[in-house]
């Protein structure tokens, strides 16, 4: 099989994604970039249960999708993230629940400094919303990636990119591990000390 390297390592992502919480079985995908071709997670399968021929690869060049099944939903933001920023060689979307509650209750998660926000985060944009699957949503992640390389849509959940996608799963579950940090610490000084 082609990219089987590539086919693996988008697998495994999206299995240690749902197994710690990070994203539901149906929620978040996954894509790595090698010269013109984009190797993504396939739509509706759930995440965890991803196989290596599942994956579908798209021609950057002719616009061509190849595979047994349709790509991800959001596979516009992740190829306008790859059209836009050469750098992007791996995009990562997940569901995450604690980050999410955090950015709609309207908390800036980028006052929050740790170790985590200053090394494997970076700055948080938070994208304008969109319906899922939509140009508009993929266009307004595009706008938001140019600054950051963690964009959270409201109501939806986060994209990243990456130079791979190793580097891209440590951010989602740095910023998990950070959004929890944030709220452990303030439930404790608000009721223990
Ligand atoms: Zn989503």
């Amino acid at each position: 099989m082609d990219y089987l390297k590539e086919r693996e390592a988008i697998v495994d992502v999206m299995k240690t994604l749902v197994m710690l919480g990070l994203t539901n079985p149906k929620g978040g995908n996954a894509s790595i970039r090698l010269g013109k071709t984009v190797l993504l997670t396939p739509s509706a399968l759930p995440k965890h249960r991803l196989l290596p021929e599942d994956i579908v690869l798209y021609d950057m060049e002719t616009g061509e999708y190849r595979g047994k099944h349709r790509a991800s939903i959001e596979c516009n933001a992740h190829i306008l993230i790859y059209r836009r920023i050469d750098e992007a060689k791996a995009v990562l979307h997940a569901h995450t629940p604690i980050s999410l509650a955090l950015i709609d209750a309207g908390i800036d998660l980028n006052q929050e400094k740790t170790v985590e926000s200053e090394y494997s985060i970076g700055k948080i944009c938070v994208a304008e919303e969109a319906p899922p699957g939509t140009l508009e949503l993929a266009e307004n992640v595009a706008r938001a990636a140019k600054k950051c390389r963690t964009i959270i849509v409201p109501r939806h959940g986060v994209f990243v990119w990456a130079s791979n996608i190793y580097d891209a799963l440590d951010t989602i579950i740095s910023l998990e591990s950070m959004a929890k940090y944030y709220v452990v610490k303030r439930l404790a000084v608000k009721n223990l000390l």
